[in-house]
């Protein structure tokens, strides 16, 4: 039997896992996990806007216009400033409040507009972005701060776009052409920064989903799929079957004696004992295989494309596995057998039918003296 690895995680570039620690630092992890990416992302609001802040400075500095690159050089302490605030309340193990990132991004864009760039090439267009961003960072359940918060954007941006805020001289004697280009760049950049954004988001969405659904399939103790997972694969198992009529088999385990194990070395032992089994079971299996906990020491194999003749010669070899491989406890070893009942799915079969003869054939294990395999010979009836 093939030896089929849990699939171990690629490890992350070290750049990006620097960039992870740094916007993770102080997040509770015991938050929920819609709360714990708002606060990410509020962790790295500064240096994102520090980021733009420096995309401009360069790019005026590139267009010749010394006056406008000053306007941004006024406007980039306040997120070098955020970053070492956010730092300094990371490592004290309290994340910044979504308050602190509106703010670093408004007054931001506000000394760039008062401070000579005015609204002659779209600066305030910056408030109809940080609007479209703000549930990114506010909890949608925080109500009142939503709409503060959405007041406060749409605000500005109205009162800029009706009111309009002069230029200094020497940015209004800017050519045309330029001027179109930078208005150009501030709507291409905030599309950048939403989709990004976005993004993120939607990557934060499917990895929550995917931790989600992995916890409600897991078992605990063992790391095995669980009842939930079971019963999942063994539907889809039967719609192949009614498909394409390939074999498939389920072999159910359970420890002999198993309360003696718990009785006599105590209930932590017994605890060892079932992870000891089910690794044992994980490695044998085979990668199509699924090997579940379904009850306190019972577990489940569910065997695809496979007929009852070479579930047998599974069983058994997982059988003889399991007695060979003693658990090293303190000076002494724990020793456990296991009895197996395995059946194949009949075309005939319910499913209710189909485990009643799997744990039929279980029992004959158990009765014909345990630390034994038993299969069903023939259809169970359909209840
Ligand atoms: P048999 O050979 O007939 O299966 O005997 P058994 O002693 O294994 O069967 P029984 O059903 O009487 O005992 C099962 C025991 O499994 C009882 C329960 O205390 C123990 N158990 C169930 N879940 C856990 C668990 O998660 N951890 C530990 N340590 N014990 C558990
Ligand atoms: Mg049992
Ligand atoms: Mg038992």
């Amino acid at each position: 039997m093939g030896l089929p690895h849990q699939s171990t995680a690629n490890k992350p570039p070290v750049a990006l896992a620097m960039v992870w620690q740094w916007i993770s630092a102080g997040v509770d992890p015991a938050l929920n996990g819609t709360l714990r990416r708002r606060q990410y992302i509020t962790n790295a609001v500064p240096a994102l806007v520090l980021s733009m802040v420096l995309f401009y400075y360069l790019l005026f500095l590139t267009l010749g216009n010394r006056e406008l690159a000053h306007s941004c050089l006024q406007g980039m302490p306040i997120p070098a400033i955020g970053i070492a605030w956010f730092r300094w309340r990371q490592n004290c193990g309290q994340p910044p409040h979504y308050w602190k990132a509106c703010f670093i991004c408004q007054t931001t864009v506000l000394a760039a507009i008062l401070g000579g760039q005015g609204t002659l090439f779209g600066s305030h267009f910056y408030f109809l972005l940080f609007f479209l961003t703000a549930p990114l960072v506010v909890p949608i359940s925080d109500r009142r701060g939503m709409t503060i918060v959405c007041a406060i954007c749409l605000g500005w941006f109205s009162f800029f776009q009706f009111m309009q805020w002069p230029a200094t001289a020497s940015v209004q004697s800017l050519d045309p052409s330029i001027i179109s280009i930078l208005n150009l760049g501030v709507l291409l950049s905030g599309s950048i920064i939403l989709f990004i954004a976005l993004l993120a988001g939607e990557h934060f969405s499917d990895a929550l989903l995917n931790r989600i659904e992995l916890m409600a399939s897991t078992d605990m103790l063992t790391g095995l799929a669980n009842r939930r997972a079971f019963y999942a694969r063994l539907a889809q198992l039967q719609y192949r079957h009614a498909l394409d009529q390939h074999p498939f088999c389920l072999a159910m385990l359970d420890i002999d004696f198993f309360k003696r194990i718990n009785d006599d070395y105590g209930h932590d032992a017994g605890d060892k004992v079932l992870r000891h089994i089910a690794s044992l079971l994980q490695h044998m299996a085979r990668s199509q295989d699924l090997v579940c906990r379904i009850g306190g020491e019972e577990f489940a194999i569910l065997l695809p494309d496979t007929r009852l003749e070479q579930a047998f010669i599974m069983c058994e070899a997982i059988r003889n596995k399991i007695a060979g491989s003693p658990l090293p406890h303190g000076s002494s070893e724990l020793h456990a057998t296991v009895s197996l009942g395995l059946a194949q799915w009949q075309a005939s079969d319910s499913e209710q039918a189909f485990l009643a003869a799997t744990d039929k054939a279980l029992y004959a294990a158990k009765h014909a003296g345990r630390n034994g395999v038993q299969q069903r010979r023939q259809a169970a009836p359909a209840l």
